[in-house]
């Protein structure tokens, strides 16, 4: 058991963030089991503190962490000029776990405590990756990429293996320890063939596993998956008809949509990972926050690094803020995104997300600069606004110190 007395600031909801100002949390078996204004008994003072729920990304290639801030004009040159040959060097075991150690260690570091992650597509860089989470004790959702279609050669993968690979680290990852769960990763249209994304829907659809993939990010790349899938009216149909769509699916980006897919992805309860530093470095297009807000889909924050720069959600937060052109997001909704937004978006509200009895202790302690009123809206603004500032003092998943 182990006391602390802080200061909570807690989402309650995109409008409204609660702080609750010197009291006690206290932690057991991992999971937080009281919160009081009153304690008996020893206590570490963190009054000087702030506590916020660990932070959760949506949407990172981990394989891609060391090429963070490679400029390129544009996406399908990105991928092209850079990602492509950044993911084979993970073929080689050895750079695989150092890609994996370096990943996470930043990742707990900037007070991310559950990640939804794309490694590169090989089998055995996958596992390295959950083993590497396994030993850190992180929160995460891990898939291998699938691309068994128009690839470069050194990372084209036979359809049948492709899918069979990943359901083989589906049965020896998901759900085998309290922390870790498989998520099936077909990259995107362009590099899946209609086989590959069946195969994968269904058997995911049986096992109520995850899927994540990427969805309309830049108009380029939807004009080429209608091109390879004329028969289909959408970007978002495509999906559909390959039974990928559903609430335990995960779409990357969600950009150029218009009201028919927002109505597939609404009927489908599929989830969405917004990802504005990302899509502001490739010049990928304006995410419609408002809109697919007002259709009532789940949204949360995704680093996507390395489209993005950096593994920091803070910095995700200030984006998603940036990155509109005219609708306001104020910090108590840029703050629930990263924290029990996302946790909605993962089916994991009950778990994380939230400061309270009975959910598991992810928790960060954080320095913030002083402000000049001492009110949530003001803590929480100098917080995303001025995250350079912030210190990062110290990251709990399930009650154990990762950072
Ligand atoms: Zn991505």
């Amino acid at each position: 058991m182990q006391t602390f007395k802080s200061n909570l600031l807690n989402p309650i909801s995109p409008t409204e963030t609660q702080l609750l100002k010197k009291v006690f949390i206290t932690l057991k078996d991992g999971k937080i089991s009281s919160i009081s204004n009153l304690h008996h008994g020893d206590y570490e003072d963190r009054t000087d503190l702030i506590c916020i729920p660990g932070l959760i990304d949506t949407h990172v290639h981990l394989s891609q962490f060391y090429i963070r801030g490679s400029h390129s004009p544009s996406l399908l040159h990105w991928l092209k000029t850079y990602t492509f040959q950044e993911e084979l060097k993970s073929k080689d075991v050895i750079y695989a776990e150092k890609v994996a150690r370096d990943f996470f260690a930043d990742s707990v570091s900037r007070g991310t405590t559950t990640s939804v992650i794309y490694t590169a597509p090989y089998k055995q860089a996958c596992d390295i990756a959950f083993e590497v989470a396994q030993e850190l004790g992180v929160r995460a959702i891990i898939g291998m990429t699938m691309m068994d279609a128009n690839s470069p050669d050194y990372l084209q993968q036979d359809s049948t293996r492709a899918f069979e690979d990943s359901a083989n680290l589906f049965d020896k990852w998901n759900r085998k320890t309290g922390l870790l769960e498989y998520v099936f990763t077909p990259r995107f249209a362009l590099t899946c063939s209609a086989l590959l994304m069946k195969i994968t829907g269904d058997f995911a659809r049986n096992e109520n596993a995850y899927i994540q993939t990427h969805l309309s990010e830049n108009k380029v790349e939807i004009k080429r998956a209608l091109e390879l899938f004329p028969q289909y009216g959408s970007y978002t149909e495509i999906y559909d008809r390959m039974g990928l769509l559903g609430p335990k699916t995960i779409l990357g980006h969600v950009i150029h949509v218009d009201d028919e897919e927002i109505s597939i992805l609404k009927e489908t309860e599929s989830k969405i990972a917004h990802c504005p530093d990302s899509n502001f470095f490739l010049k990928s297009g304006m995410f419609p926050l408002q809109k697919l807000k007002e259709a009532g889909l789940d949204i949360a924050l995704g680093s996507d690094v390395a489209g993005g720069t950096s593994l920091s959600m803070l910095n995700v937060m200030k984006m998603a803020a940036f990155r509109q052109n005219e609708y306001v997001i104020p910090p108590q909704e840029a703050f629930y995104y990263a924290t029990l937004g996302g946790a909605k978006v993962l089916g994991k509200e009950n778990i994380v997300g939230f400061i309270e009895a009975g959910k598991a202790a992810d928790l960060v302690f954080l320095k913030i600069p002083p402000t000049r009123r001492d009110e949530a809206e003001n803590i929480l603004s100098r917080m995303i606004y001025t995250h350079e500032d912030v210190e990062i003092v110290e990251t709990l998943v399930a009650g154990r110190k990762v950072f």
